[in-house]
């Protein structure tokens, strides 16, 4: 393999380093930003004092580049180098380099303000503007002027943004590292095909056909798409007859592929094979793929966005920006002169395209972060006033602040409380959080520790979950799935917990898992972070709790009373309200709106064609409706206090009087008429 880039500027970096507190690395995807560095400073002493950190906003890109710094210093993965992600930790004692998930570094922060077991901590992959690293980079600064020890701080990033983080930094130096990169010829569509996915084939086919050898580098939107296309490229070389002189092998590639999966395409391929690699968006900048001079460019990806008046969540597919386009089109030339189709004509490119992605903190929700800062009791912060490379809206964050407050995380003038500390302390959504805790002081909380489990690996468990059961996936089946727990009535988070249960009564049985078309991945997943969960809490509550799965309780009551009692504390803020008028629900709490149960869930009408009167729900999400996605029955007693706490909610006073005056929410229960609603209402 020909010398990475970035090593020719070893000694460059090192002294730029060993000079200044903060250095921004620009450098072409592949240049060896990511393998590369963490070598470079161990080479040069910076384990000595202490641990090298490299954060990736990605879980896969974490692990996999962990395994190549691994492989490539001859060392045993978790031993000088490992990786920490979110319940997944592969580090030991004598770990001196450490990749690690933005999200990690964050909660390390926590237990630890000033990072003084790193000597050195390396953001990679700034240019991803992932909400975790925006909030690193504005925590780092403030470290950095804090900090008098000798903690060197360095962000990467593929795309020339590299002023803007140096003048974030007080214009620290920023070194950039050419990359070798051969010309790219641009060949756009004439107009956007009807279906992108065929479109990619026809031009995935017609390489094969007619161009020399290379790997082709396909980008789809997800999953779904990268699924559908990888059969259909399959079905068509096979039937290419003598179409090619060349074989051809299809892989996907994408966050939720087994590991094992993944790292196929670090493999190269046998002599006269052509690779074609149908991947996200991740292939993007996250991991380089060697031997593409072919690259098929759709023009989409796949974005979640949040919306914080109403709480919802859209996974739109959505036009990429100029920054991608041009990132994508760049793969195809890392090792000799390249092609990049893009299917969309110039004047696309030109006139729709954004210039730049938009940064994840401008479409997430905050209330995690928020909570995190609050915990952090940074003395010199107004959290309002944090100091972001691109801050939020005033609106996100005063949702953010309604949220916590809604779960007693802050008080009413925005202070953090007692359970807001406990729940930072858990690698968990604050919902989830909260509701162990309820669940802890009405004793069930080793139920509630099973369904949060399960809600961390759901959408990979029952695949029909995430997308509403299709109808061409029950075709395939070879066998009738067993029938799986509904719930009894309860809703989706029971359905998960009896799930469970009845796994863990078969012994943990592999073949119960494929009986009932559940991953067995997955469920062993679940089995390991309930685990985790258990001894976090133990940790939290010193020992003093009872979290073993125990046997189902003799009084316990079919109705789950309890646990969907601390469900609905932990979901106080995304609560809805039955609608008969309108067959469906409507939120409380967020600027009032007309949502259905979604398809895929448990809850259905009863015979007399009765819906629980309110429910909670883990996310709201829109697709052709704005549905609520794992949903539970809750009780309108246990609801009015949550109404009692809007009324009063002062956003002005939860700011800290900060400045940022919100409305008083003065709310009444008034069935609104369809007009009021800015949702597409169904036909009664
Ligand atoms: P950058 O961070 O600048 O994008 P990387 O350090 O990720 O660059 O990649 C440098 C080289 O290392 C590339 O040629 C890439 O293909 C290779 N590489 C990265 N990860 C792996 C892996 N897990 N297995 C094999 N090769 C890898």
């Amino acid at each position: 393999m020909a010398e990475l880039p970035i090593l020719q500027f070893e000694e460059k970096i090192i002294d730029t380093v060993q000079k200044n507190p903060v250095t921004v690395i620009i450098g072409e995807t592949g240049s060896g930003k990511s393998t590369q560095l963490s070598q470079i400073l161990h080479r040069h002493r910076y384990t000595k004092s202490g641990i090298i950190g490299v954060t990736q906003p990605r879980r896969v890109a974490a692990v996999s580049v962990a395994r190549r710094v691994a492989q490539e210093l001859g060392v045993r993965l978790g031993d000088e180098v490992g990786y920490a992600i979110r319940f997944e930790d592969r580090t030991s004692e004598r770990t001196r380099i450490k990749y690690l998930t933005d999200g990690v570094l964050l909660r390390e922060s926590l237990s630890n303000p000033e990072l003084d077991q790193y000597s050195v901590i390396i953001l990679d992959e700034a240019h991803e503007r992932s909400l975790n690293t925006d909030v690193l980079l504005g925590l780092m600064k403030r470290l950095v002027k804090l900090r008098t020890s000798s903690l060197r701080v360095l962000i990467t990033s593929a795309t020339l943004d590299g002023e803007k983080v140096s003048k974030f930094f007080l214009d620290c130096p920023v070194l950039n590292v050419p990359g070798k990169l051969y010309p790219v010829e641009i060949l756009y569509s004439k107009e956007r095909p009807t279906s992108y996915l065929e479109s990619c084939l026809r031009v995935a086919i017609d390489i094969h056909i007619r161009e020399p050898e290379g790997d082709v580098l396909i980008f789809m939107t997800g999953q779904d798409d990268i699924e559908k296309l990888v059969a259909k490229l399959e079905d068509k070389i096979r039937s290419l007859e003598e179409g090619s002189c060349m074989d051809a092998i299809v892989l996907p590639l994408h966050g939720s592929l087994p590991p094992e999966m993944q790292v196929r395409v670090f493999t190269p391929p046998p002599s006269n094979c052509r690779r074609f690699i149908v991947s996200t968006n991740i292939a993007e900048t996250s991991l380089t793929v060697d031997g593409v001079v072919y690259v098929v460019d759709c023009g989409y990806v796949k974005q979640r966005q949040y919306v914080p008046s109403t709480g919802m969540y859209s996974l739109d597919v959505v036009q990429i920006s100029k920054v991608q386009a041009n990132q994508r089109a760049g793969r195809a030339g890392r090792t000799r002169p390249g092609k990049c189709y893009r299917l969309y004509p110039s004047r696309v490119y030109e006139e729709e395209f954004l210039d730049v992605t938009v940064p994840e903190i401008q479409r997430s929700s905050l209330t995690g972060s928020i909570l995190y800062l609050k915990s952090l009791d940074l003395p010199d912060i107004d959290i309002l006033k944090f100091d972001f490379l691109d801050p939020p809206s005033s609106e996100s964050l005063e949702d953010a602040l309604k949220q916590l407050y809604l779960i007693d995380a802050i008080d009413e003038n925005g202070s953090i409380t007692s359970i807001g500390r406990t729940m930072a302390d858990l690698p968990l959504e604050p919902s989830l959080s909260r509701t162990l805790m309820e669940a802890n002081e009405y004793g069930c909380l080793s139920q509630a520790l099973t369904v949060v489990a399960m809600l961390s690996a759901e959408t990979t468990l029952l695949p029909g979950r995430s997308k509403g059961a299709s109808k061409g996936a029950e075709k395939k089946r070879k066998h009738t799935p067993l029938e799986l727990p509904d719930g009894s009535g309860w809703g989706d988070h029971i359905q998960l917990l009896q799930i469970f249960e009845q796994w863990d009564q078969n012994g943990y049985d592999v073949d119960w898992c494929k009986d009932h078309e559940l991953q067995v991945r997955g469920m062993m997943f679940v089995k390991d972070v309930r685990k985790q969960l258990c001894q976090i809490m133990q940790k939290i509550a010193k020992g003093s709790l009872d979290v073993r799965p125990k046997e189902r309780r003799k009084e316990s009551r079919q109705d789950y009373k309890d646990l969907r009692k601390a469900l609905c504390v932990g979901y106080a803020g995304q609560v809805a309200e039955r609608m008969i008028r309108h067959n469906g629900y409507r939120t409380i709490g967020f600027k009032s709106q007309l949502v259905q149960v979604h398809p895929s869930s448990v809850v259905r009408s009863d015979e007399e064609g009765m819906l629980p009167n309110y429910v909670v729900y883990h996310e709201l999400i829109v697709t052709s409706h704005p549905y609520m996605r794992n949903v539970c029955a809750v009780e309108m007693p246990w609801v009015t206090p949550i109404l009692k706490k809007l009324e009063k909610i002062s956003v002005s006073k939860l700011s800290g009087g900060s400045g940022h005056v919100g409305e008083e929410t003065n709310r009444k229960i008034v069935d609104l008429p369809k007009k009021d609603m800015n949702v597409q209402v169904p036909d009664d």
